[in-house]
């Protein structure tokens, strides 16, 4: 393994360079339409299940048989866990962690929201000892750290930035998805806006599958290169990418209606594939864990 700077080692931000490198798979476990703001303001949980349609059930059976023997995170959106009770129960049967993504999928800026939000999906965290957390659109805000310890998470993963930056907020880890700079000492934050401005600056939010959607596998020269730094890259996949859900009226005039989403809908279970034949994969429980006991031997 190439080494890696060792002035990473600050007391905010830790370069695992004891860790063998992986990717660190995420799947957002969200229903279909969570991709289109339009159903934020849909608050009935009936209406939002017949919407559903079923779909995050169907899907799960064929992702888990994708996955084979790799472990990933999936980060549940828990009013799927209220429907089917089942999909968070065969998620942890299948060896996989469960996290949460958030109770009802919409932007949470607002820290009485998000702590609704969090209270409204108790039951399933107690029952899974769930310790992961993904913001909605990957946006978190200060606050939201506090809250996340207070209600026993271990770590979010709600920002973007370089593999190999891990940042500690509070008792709370932040373990971001990938950007495609190389990682430098100092200079990161949780939370992290993604400005344009980094972008103009040629850091590339890879992690994302909007990124994957638009450079397919080549994706994986960036994966490649993150790895052979020693740093193990963070990605996000969904359930409506892995199995394509059919293509209704409905869904067919949202994506008509918001064209910059049709990344979302290229079917990524081919990426998958290919994925999991190049590379190791971890769920970023395990990997956080694992650097932690790294940092312990360091500090030795
Ligand atoms: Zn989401």
């Amino acid at each position: 393994m190439k080494s890696v700077d060792k002035n990473l080692l600050s007391p905010a931000i830790i370069a695992p360079m004891y860790l063998s490198p992986r990717v660190l798979l995420s799947i957002d476990y969200e229903p279909w339409f969570a991709l289109f703001r339009r159903y934020d303001s849909l608050t009935d949980p009936h209406q939002r299940r017949a919407l559903d349609g079923g779909f995050t059930l169907r899907a799960l059976d064929p992702i888990l048989s994708l996955l084979g023997e790799a472990k990933a995170s999936f980060y549940l959106v828990g009013e799927i866990a209220d429907w089917y009770p089942e999909v968070p129960q065969r998620i942890a049967a299948a060896g996989h962690e469960l996290g949460l993504h958030c109770h009802t999928h919409r932007p949470l800026k607002n820290i009485n929201e998000l702590a609704q939000d969090i209270r409204a999906s108790a039951h399933w965290l107690r029952q899974y000892h769930v310790r992961g957390y993904r913001a909605p659109m990957v946006g978190i805000h200060e606050a939201a750290y506090q809250l996340l310890a207070d209600s026993g998470f271990a770590y979010s993963s709600s920002i973007y930035a370089p593999a190999g930056v891990l940042l500690k907020k509070g008792s709370v880890w932040e373990i971001p998805v990938s950007t495609t700079a190389a990682p430098h000492n100092g200079g990161y934050a949780a939370p992290r806006d993604f400005t344009l401005n980094l972008l103009l600056k040629g850091e590339f939010p890879y992690g994302s599958s909007f990124s994957i959607g638009i450079l397919g596998g080549q994706i994986f020269k960036l994966i490649e290169r993150d790895l052979k730094r020693g740093l193990s890259p963070s990605i996000i996949l969904h359930p409506y990418e892995l199995v394509t859900p059919p293509l209704s009226a409905r869904l067919t005039r949202d994506l008509i209606l918001n064209p910059h989403l049709l990344p979302f809908r290229r079917n990524k279970a081919g990426f998958l594939k290919a994925l999991l034949e190049r590379f190791p994969v971890s769920p970023l429980g395990a990997y956080l864990d694992e650097a932690l006991a790294s940092q312990g031997q360091v500090n030795a």
